[in-house]
């Protein structure tokens, strides 16, 4: 009669954390992370096209933290080689408006990666880091500089925009997961080549 007792079932659920991610570059799921690779950096690599990155770690992460980070410094690396391509279209295409915010957008991602190459300096005193923040904090200022000598130029009528066309990128932006796609990537990348971009004589000079 009485209620039957009935024992309670808790589900807990299990928290079971991805080990294996995507790979933003080939697209397949093929990403693993190597924890053991130092005491304070993971290793993350793509088994299908070889993309990796040593990433900053800590005791407590997972590689799903690996691969978040490994997320971050991808895309700020697209970002940047993005925005220098527009750079040398605008600049062939005449463009002084338009580059001019391009510039604005290159010197803050620059200050970006010169505060985080400062926080690993902070974390792991390696001086390699503390000459990358100063590289970065450099190139900000040299891009800031160039964009607003432009807005003064502009202003002033020293130089005008050209005749602003239709789909001005159209023929550069290409897919991210196109052409390379099964090109295993030559070298490591390390956060951006900041010697490429420093040693490029693409700071616009008049
Ligand atoms: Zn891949």
């Amino acid at each position: 009669m009485g209620r039957r007792k009935r024992k309670k079932v808790v589900y807990r659920p299990v928290r079971t954390l991805p080990k294996i991610f995507t790979c933003p570059k080939c697209g397949h799921k093929t990403m693993k992370t190597n924890m053991k690779f130092s005491d304070d950096k993971a290793l993350v690599i793509c088994g299908h096209c070889g993309e990796q990155q040593e990433v900053p770690k800590n005791e407590i992460s997972e590689p799903v933290d690996a691969f978040g980070n490994f997320i971050d410094i991808y895309y700020k690396d697209q970002e940047y080689d993005r925005l220098t391509r527009r750079e040398e279209i605008l600049k062939e295409k005449g463009q002084y408006s338009e580059l001019a915010l391009v510039y604005s957008f290159l010197s803050d991602n620059a200050q970006i990666n010169a505060e985080k190459a400062l926080e690993e300096f902070e974390k792991y005193k390696d001086p390699a880091d503390l000459e990358n923040a100063e590289k970065w904090k450099e190139a900000a200022k040299q891009y800031k500089e160039n964009e607003k000598r432009l807005l003064e130029q502009l202003k002033a009528g020293l130089i005008v925009d050209a005749e602003l066309e239709e789909n001005i990128y159209d023929e550069e932006e290409v897919n991210p997961f196109g052409e390379e796609q099964d090109k295993p990537s030559e070298k490591p990348k390390r956060r951006a080549n900041i010697e490429e971009i420093l040693g490029d004589p693409g700071f616009l000079e008049f």
